[in-house]
């Protein structure tokens, strides 16, 4: 191929912002002239070269703005330290079929028991099998609620924990009680995605406990209704794996202080 030629292919995947295929037109090119591939061959590494690095992109982004703790995966998670939790009803919704099915998933038990994790885990299964995802604690979706209503701008906000995703976690859901107005707005968003989008909840409390704490029966009962039609409840009865790290810390640095104080 003459230097002008390839001057002008470069400069032409550059203006389409082929940046991947422009990365690596040189070897592409060398392994087609030495008849590795043929026409086809060379064109079809060139595109899927390109397909997998935006894909790669797309994900960082996504993960990047889903609002996510931290990143964690399934494979992190040990499920010898939780025996009450059923690996395979875990392993069946990290096949996503409840996306599909707009099915919500509740994850219920105490602290520390890995319902964040859980939820991380399965937010970012969904994100890399191209699905759209957001993360938010139910605090803070309440007070940005709040505060978009306030400023007029409620259905603007709405948008952001209905539409927008095709899956929601809304993580901590009973640590702190809401009034009958912050309870109105966690229905808004529960009865705009219901048979729509999914969600998944992560709580401390069981469901029995939640009318309580939304401050409004027939608010309460609405929420759940709408929850429970599609769902699947995880209830995690283990011991907190918090403790159990801070535990084996301890474990560690009791003989080093000893050794050190000897
Ligand atoms: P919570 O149930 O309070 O939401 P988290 O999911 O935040 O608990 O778990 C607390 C910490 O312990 C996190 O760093 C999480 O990754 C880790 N963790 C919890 N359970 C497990 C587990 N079974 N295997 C591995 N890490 C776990
Ligand atoms: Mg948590």
């Amino acid at each position: 191929m003459s230097q002008p030629t390839y001057e002008r292919l470069v400069a032409q995947l550059d203006r389409l912002g082929l940046w991947r295929a422009k990365e690596i037109l040189p070897e592409s090119l060398s392994a087609a002239e030495q008849g590795e591939a043929g026409y086809a061959g060379f064109l079809d590494r060139l595109l899927e070269e390109e397909i997998g690095a935006r894909e790669e992109r797309r994900i960082k982004s996504s993960l990047r703005l889903a609002g996510l703790p931290y990143l964690k995966t399934l494979d992190s998670f040990d499920f010898a330290f939780q025996p009450s939790l059923d690996r395979g009803e875990v392993k069946d919704l990290a096949a996503l079929t409840f996306l599909a099915k707009k099915e919500n998933v509740l994850l219920l038990g105490p602290p520390g028991v890995g319902k964040t994790h859980l939820a991380v885990a399965l937010a970012v299964c969904a994100c890399q099998n191209g699905y759209s995802i957001y993360f938010s604690t139910l605090d803070s979706m309440i007070r940005e609620l709040a505060a978009a209503d306030r400023a007029g701008k409620l259905d603007r906000k709405l948008r952001t924990y209905t539409t927008k995703s095709q899956l929601l976690v809304l993580d901590e859901v009973g640590y702190l009680p809401l009034s009958r107005a912050e309870a109105n707005y966690l229905f808004q968003v529960i009865s705009n995605r219901y048979e729509r989008s999914s969600l998944i909840l992560t709580s401390n409390k069981s469901v029995g406990e939640w009318p309580e704490l939304f401050g409004d029966h027939a608010i309460a009962t609405a929420i759940l209704d709408r929850l429970l039609h599609h769902s699947h409840v995880l209830s995690i009865k283990g011991h907190s794996y918090r403790l159990r790290e801070r535990a084996q810390a301890a474990a560690l640095a009791t003989p080093i202080a000893a050794h050190a104080a000897s």
